[in-house]
């Protein structure tokens, strides 16, 4: 028997067909008489719509509030998984992020986890539960509801997987796995079956946004295999694990981008001492992040 955590993504849960569909993958790993944990996103683009409706009505959402807004979204999609695995004839229980109390800093929107508490799903364990947690959410030391950053589901998953020593944390997705660069815009992209959590620090934190960086950081620090795989398939996707001898071979292992940068030229600088630093202040003062100066 193994403790294995299972994270769906939003377009994972993106209606109620492809629910019924993670339920069926969910108790077929169970039926092989493992452990489950489930880490579920919101349905589809259903955060997206909640930031939106939040810029609607207030151009500058309090941090606090967007937090309590966005979190909801989870909480959809945990209840419904659950009621999709009834009724396939398996327990199930959904929790909130406060519920299996996931403590996080007091950073709203892009908090970092401190502590999990592992007892309360360990219990559940114990008692024949699959366990459904919300992902991207905890709560503060003031039981403040937090988030943890887009795409933070993948944390709560690697969050969990350390607190509770799970044997692999599978990555249930839309692509068959990390690819050498992202198979939706390049169609000659080819799959890779192991990377090291290095390579993939790096592929992920250039913008490759199939794994979320911190939580590639926490599969490092805990030694956690996980297992990128899509979640409308059974084959085997890619595994991101520890570098052994026949990964340092490869020179060039993946191309990423990032839609959000620009590129600026400033022109006729006279190479005089404090100009550098009195450019860069007005950057800093505008909280623009400098990727590279050259
Ligand atoms: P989820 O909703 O399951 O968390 P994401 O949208 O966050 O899924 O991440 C999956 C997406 O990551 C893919 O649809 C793909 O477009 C994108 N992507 C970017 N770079 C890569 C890459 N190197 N390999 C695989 N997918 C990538
Ligand atoms: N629902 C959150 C988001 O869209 C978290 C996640 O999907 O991982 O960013
Ligand atoms: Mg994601």
């Amino acid at each position: 028997m193994a403790l294995i955590v299972q994270k769906f993504g939003g377009t994972s849960v993106g209606d109620v067909e492809k629910i019924k569909r993670a339920a069926q993958r969910i108790v077929k790993t169970k039926k092989q008489g493992h452990q489950v944990i489930v880490v579920v996103s919101a349905m589809g683009k259903e955060t997206d719509r909640l930031v939106s409706l939040a810029s609607e009505i207030n151009p500058k959402p309090s941090e606090r509030e967007l937090d309590m807004l966005l979190s909801t979204g989870e909480q959809v999609s945990i209840a419904l998984l659950a009621m999709a695995i009834h009724s396939l004839g398996y327990e199930a229980k959904s929790f909130t992020g406060h519920q299996v109390r996931i403590i996080t800093d007091s950073s709203f929107t892009k908090a970092r986890i401190l502590r999990v508490d592992a007892d309360r799903i360990k219990d559940e364990l114990n008692d024949e539960q699959i366990v459904i947690v919300a992902g991207f959410q905890g709560i503060d030391e003031r039981h403040e509801i937090t988030t943890l950053g887009r795409g933070g589901s993948d944390i709560t998953a690697l969050a969990l997987a350390a607190a509770l020593d799970a044997d692999v944390c599978e990555i249930y997705t839309d692509v068959d796995g990390v690819y050498t660069t992202d198979p939706n815009i390049v169609a000659e992209a080819r799959k890779i079956n192991r990377i090291s959590y290095d390579e993939m620090l790096e592929l992920a934190s250039l913008g490759a946004k199939v794994l979320q960086i911190r939580s590639v950081e926490f599969a490092k620090k805990y030694g956690i295999t996980i297992h990128v795989r899509s979640s409308f398939h059974e084959q085997e996707g890619t595994w991101v694990l520890k570098e052994d001898a026949g990964m340092e071979e490869v020179v060039v292992r993946g191309v990423a981008y990032n839609r959000d940068e620009s590129k600026i030229t400033i022109k006729g600088v006279p190479d005089r001492p404090g100009l550098a630093a009195m450019i860069f202040t007005a950057v800093a003062k505008n909280n623009i992040v400098v990727d590279m100066i050259i």
